[in-house]
């Protein structure tokens, strides 16, 4: 049986409980080891977040610092350019192997607004060499575009109902997996704070903390709530 190790990359502008929560469910479902948060420094995808990289990893890892199953991974800061998931599974597969005995399964969370859009992913036709994919629904489908063909092709050519698939490949399967559905995203934090409203219960405490102190979103140290 392989070890299983979640990964989860992301913008975290800022992280919240619907990253935390998500990461945790599927850690005790799936039997995670480990989750990896890797912060992008460069999202290709998204314009460049106003908040600095280096910020949006020490989020991270305040939000994460009081649970031993997650990890802060900050490869994709560490490189130059856009900051691209293969890449990131490509190194992650070389540090594995060469550091552990065991076989290791990498397990690609993806919800499902980051899913539609893979097709548009650089070298999106390899990732599946790499990891399996962890498909997660976020809440409000109704705003999500349409699967497109090639994705329904992806879906279908690599879906499997059992997760105890994933621990007897180390790629190559897409799993979909049901998790409490938290209708939180981090443009809405962001538009929030920018008009005063506090974001206390979607974000973790120190994260508010951290967000006030450093004066980010548009937030005056003064109106910290
Ligand atoms: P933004 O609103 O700035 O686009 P976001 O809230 O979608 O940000 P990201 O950091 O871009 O957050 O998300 C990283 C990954 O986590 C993506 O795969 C995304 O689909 C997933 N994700 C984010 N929020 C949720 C949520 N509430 N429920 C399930 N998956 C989520």
């Amino acid at each position: 049986m392989n070890k299983l190790i979640g990964i989860l990359g992301g913008t975290f502008n800022p992280i919240h409980y619907g990253h935390l929560r998500m990461a945790q469910e599927l850690a005790d479902v799936l039997g995670f080891e480990e989750v990896r948060f890797i912060p992008a420094a460069n999202p290709p995808h998204k314009p460049t977040p106003e908040v600095s990289p280096a910020q949006r990893a020490a989020m991270v890892e305040l939000a994460i610092s009081n649970n031993p199953l997650f990890k802060l991974d900050t490869r994709e800061l560490e490189r130059t350019g856009t900051s691209y998931t293969i890449d990131t599974l490509i190194s992650l597969r070389e540090e594995l192997g060469e550091e552990i005995e065991q076989q290791v399964s990498l397990c690609l969370i993806l919800g499902s607004d980051a899913f539609v859009k893979l097709n548009t992913w650089h070298r999106w036709q390899e990732l599946l060499n790499y990891c399996h994919i962890i498909l997660v629904q976020r809440p409000n489908p109704a705003a999500q575009p349409k699967l497109p063909e090639e994705l329904t092709a992806l879906l279908h050519d690599h879906y499997t109902e059992n997760s105890v698939d994933l621990t007897t490949k180390t790629a190559g399967y897409i799993h979909m997996q049901k998790i409490t559905p938290l209708d939180i995203s981090s443009t809405k934090i962001r538009d929030e704070l920018k008009i005063g409203r506090s974001q206390r219960y979607l974000v973790p405490y120190n994260i508010i903390e951290y967000i006030s102190t450093h004066k980010l979103y548009g937030q005056l140290a003064i109106q910290f709530k």
